[in-house]
Parts: structure tokens; C-alpha cells; sequence
């Protein structure tokens, strides 16, 4: 880091819904390159739309950035030097910048109503296919047309002055030399007439007065940018550099947007997506980390490999199962003690708990119970939405039973009367009373399918649908340590007993 001229970057969201992939690719990029050169990443809240801004979608956006463990170092709830941080406590700066614009003459008070600028629109294009834009009517009124208007009760909107010819161009960061010609740029809006800036003007005066020094954001600003660039001009500012991400693409080709299901970050969080997943993920949109199979990296990884140059400039597609897969390489990662903290929110949300006839073993209570459970997991857990699913054999004996594996594995008499082979084997050889280690009960079944003349095989497949209801699970002799001989020799005996389907 350059001490003189730290970096500074910021996430700039509207409080106008929840924070989504794309509001979170833009947040992590300019996260990631704060913290990878010893930066300051601002939080700004974009709120100049009154109506369309609410509560509720500023705390899911705070809510969505702590979640992901995007910390700002200024901004809402933290606080900085340069703040306040949301835009509509930021006025009177705005009225003082207008202030300064007026005086030189780079902006002016445009009295038109909407109506008379749809009506001009729709005279001068009657087919409907109207330029977008303004057509100069106030450019160029005099002090008495003006007086006059204002006198009439018409609260004039502010307009930036804008060249009519010429370039204004730039060096995109992502994208390279952009440019557009001046004659295409209409006179825009910079002051509501409610006193309210337009988003262009606040994040022009913001950015500046907030010393940011690289804009990173989504590329469907980039027609905002030649008239932020005006701005800066008009005002006397620095530029900063400029960057757009590229779009993300729903696997269908087409912009990810609320039509592509759950782009709503903590949706994610239900569908039990850990945060370092999500970052990770995003972080893969729009950014070469590097060769595919070295793409599962902590959030200390990202920092240290981020680079603006390797963003792409092409667009990236969201893909979930991607996402899946990395999820999954994410939980296999964690401690014993991470995993134990992610699984036991999802056995409470369903009442499973270890009930005081199950405890057979030296697990005094639930958390042990699931600690030795999730070690016999091991790998095999990677889904916080299919935990449930392979741990409520562990907890009920009412446990839902794979129709196909029971009508493979349990519906022929000769695989029943091995069950019940196997389950007198255990009566007979244990001390049911005491626990049971995985050892002693593989040897019994291996010597009851010696006894039988079959192989082991064709008494695990059996007792491990018996057990568990289903043809994968962890090691079946763990399973049954686990679980206890009183509960493995009844699930056997009533597995042995089904009548014939
Ligand atoms: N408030 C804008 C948005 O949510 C931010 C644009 C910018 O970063 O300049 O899209």
C-alpha cells in the first residue's frame, strides 16, 4: 500500500431490494482488491429514491454483506471520517455542489412537466420510436422566461449542460478504451425538482468527496459513465479509474436477473450454502483465478491472489451446480469443530435429539452423539440440505425407508432369513446391555456369512437397508457402533420379518 494514496473503493447498493449475486460479485470485488492492497472499502447507501428505497431492504443488505464476511471499514453502523454514509443525510453537500455549478453556469432549471416531455417525445417521433433523452427546450431560456415559469408555481429540475461535441472517453480497467461521442449524451437531470439528487450527480460528489479512487462496478453503468465524467469535469474534480464487471448470465444465456431462481444471496444462506462457498463462488465470476481444480480457496486466498488485471471482460455465467460442488469441497474442508456448529442448527430445526435409551455409548449428550456421527460422515457430508436426510436413522427408529433399496435388498425371503441370521448371531455373541465396538460386530457378521456360505457382501447390503433405509451410508459397522446393538438387532429383526411385497 502507498501510504500517501491509500486505495479506497466502495460498494454503492440503492436500498430498493435484497442484495442479489450481482450486488454481491460488485461488493466482493471491491472488497477483495481493498483488503489485497491494504485499502479502505466504504459502504455508501444509495437512497436518493424515496420511493422506491425502504427499511427493509437496507437491512437485508447489511444482513447479506455480513453474512458473506464482507466487513467495510466506513460506512452504516461503523461510521468514517467521511460520512454520513447514506446519501439522503448528504443533501445539503449536493445543494452546495449545485450551488457551485449554477454560479459557473454548467447547470440549468428545466421547468418542463413529465407530461410535456412525453408529449414533445412523442410529436417528434409519432411512430412511437422516440430518441431517449431531453430535447434542450430550457437549455437556453433568459432570466425573464425563467422568472416568469417559476412565478407560474413550476418547480424547476436541474440540468448539466452537456457538450455538444466532441469525445468522452476512458480507459475501462475491465474493459479498455471506452468512448462516446458528446452529441449522443442528452442534457441530464441532476437535481430532482424535490431537492433530491439524481443518482449521477450524488455518486459523482460522493465518490469525490469520499476520496474514492477506483469505481468497480456492475457493466450496466457504463452508459452512466461519460455523464459522471462530465460531472467530474464540471465540478472541478479528479476522475477516479473506472472499471465495470462484466454482466452475469443465468445459464440460459441471458442476464441474471430476478427471473433465474434464487439470485437473492441469502437464499443461498436457506439452501444451506456456507458463506466462504458463496464468496469463493462469486469470486469466480469474472475472475481467472486460476487452472480449474485450484478453484476451491479460503476468503485469506482470494485476498492474496485478487488482481484487476486478471478480470475478464466477457461475461460470466452463474452456474449451481458450480456453486454445489463447491460447497461441498468447502464443508469436506472445515474442522470438526466448524462442522459441528453448521450440522447442530439443522438437527435442532428438526427436534432431533440423542434420547436418553439411545446413549450406548461414552457421548454423554446430543453434541458428542453428532460430533462421533459427523467423524463417521467423514467426506460423505457435503450437503447442509442433505444432512437431514442421512442423519435422522441416527435419532428415531422412524426413519423413511428408500422403496427401491427395500425392494432390492429386503423383499426376498432368503435375503429376511439372512437378517435374522445375523440378528440371532448378535444375540447370541453380545452383551447387548454394554456398547458394541465397530470390530466385534464385523466379526460376527463375517463369521455368520462363513457359517452361512455367502459373502460378507450379501449381509452388509441387506443390514445396511435395514439400518438405514438406504443403499449408501457411512461405514455400516460404525453405523451400527453408533446407533447400539438393542437398536441394530430390532431394526434387523423388523426388517426381517416385512412381509413379502
Ligand atoms: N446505486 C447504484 C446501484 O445500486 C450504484 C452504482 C455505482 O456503483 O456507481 O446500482
Amino acid at each position: 500500500m502507498n501510504p500517501q494514496n491509500p486505495v479506497r473503493v466502495r460498494f454503492a447498493p440503492s436500498p430498493t431490494g435484497y442484495l442479489h449475486v450481482g450486488g454481491a460479485r460488485t461488493a466482493l470485488f471491491n472488497w477483495l482488491y481493498a483488503r489485497s492492497q491494504g485499502g479502505v472499502f466504504v459502504l455508501r447507501i444509495e437512497d436518493t429514491d424515496r420511493q422506491r428505497s425502504t427499511e427493509q431492504a437496507y437491512a437485508a443488505i447489511l444482513a447479506g454483506m455480513r453474512w458473506l464476511g464482507l466487513d467495510w471499514d466506513e460506512g452504516p453502523e461503523v461510521g468514517g471520517d467521511l460520512g454520513p454514509y447514506l446519501q439522503s443525510e448528504r443533501r445539503d453537500l449536493y445543494r452546495e455542489q449545485l450551488d457551485r455549478l449554477l454560479a459557473s453556469g454548467q447547470v440549468y432549471p428545466c421547468f418542463c412537466t413529465d407530461e410535456e416531455l412525453a408529449e414533445r417525445k412523442q410529436a417528434a417521433a409519432p411512430g412511437g420510436k422516440a430518441e431517449p433523452g431531453y430535447d434542450g427546450h430550457c437549455r437556453d431560456l433568459g432570466p425573464a422566461e425563467r422568472e416568469a415559469l417559476a412565478a407560474a408555481g413550476r418547480q424547476p429540475c436541474w440540468r448539466l449542460r452537456t457538450p455538444e461535441e466532441g469525445v468522452t472517453f476512458w480507459y475501462d480497467i475491465v474493459g479498455g478504451k471506452r468512448e462516446f461521442q458528446n452529441e449522443t449524451l442528452t442534457d441530464r437531470v441532476v437535481m430532482k425538482a424535490d431537492g433530491f439528487p439524481t443518482y449521477n450527480f450524488a455518486a459523482v460528489v460522493d465518490d469525490h468527496l469520499m476520496g474514492i479512487t477506483h469505481v468497480l462496478r456492475g457493466d450496466d453503468h457504463v452508459s452512466n459513465t461519460p455523464v459522471q465524467l462530465l460531472l467530474y469535469d464540471a465540478c472541478g474534480f479528479a476522475r477516479p479509474k473506472l472499471g465495470h464487471l462484466p454482466m452475469i448470465l443465468g445459464l440460459d444465456k441471458k442476464r441474471l436477473s430476478k427471473r433465474h431462481d434464487a439470485t437473492r444471496v441469502e437464499s443461498f444462506r436457506e439452501e444451506g450454502i456456507l458463506p466462504e462457498a458463496m464468496v469463493n463462488y462469486i469470486a469466480l465470476l469474472g475472475w481467472s483465478i486460476g487452472a480449474a481444480g485450484d478453484e476451491v480457496l479460503g476468503r485469506d486466498q482470494l485476498v492474496k491472489r485478487f488482481s484487476l488485471k486478471k478480470v475478464n471482460s466477457s461475461p460470466a455465467a452463474f452456474d449451481l451446480d458450480k456453486l454445489q460442488h463447491i460447497n461441498a469441497e468447502h464443508i469436506k474442508r472445515l474442522s470438526p469443530a466448524r462442522r459441528l456448529e453448521l450440522a447442530a442448527p439443522v438437527l435442532a430445526d428438526h427436534g432431533w435429539e440423542l434420547a436418553p435409551e439411545w446413549r450406548v455409548l461414552d457421548a454423554p449428550d446430543t453434541g458428542a452423539y453428532l460430533a462421533r456421527l459427523l467423524e463417521i460422515l467423514g467426506n460423505r457430508f457435503s450437503s447442509l440440505v442433505n444432512l437431514p436426510g442421512q442423519v435422522e436413522f441416527f435419532f428415531t427408529d422412524d426413519f423413511p425407508r428408500d422403496p427401491a433399496a427395500v425392494a432390492e435388498h429386503l423383499a426376498s425371503p432368503v435375503a429376511r432369513e439372512r437378517l435374522a441370521a445375523v440378528a440371532d448371531a448378535l444375540t447370541k455373541g453380545l452383551d447387548l446391555a454394554q456398547p458394541v465396538s465397530a470390530d466385534l460386530f464385523e466379526q460376527i457378521l463375517r463369521a455368520t456369512a462363513e457359517r452361512l456360505g455367502v459373502k460378507a457382501g450379501e449381509l452388509i447390503h441387506p443390514c445396511r437397508v435395514a439400518l438405514t433405509g438406504q443403499t449408501r451410508s457411512a461405514g455400516i459397522f460404525a453405523v451400527m457402533e453408533l446407533i447400539g446393538g438393542p437398536r441394530v438387532v430390532s431394526r434387523l429383526r423388523a426388517a426381517a420379518s416385512l412381509e413379502n411385497s
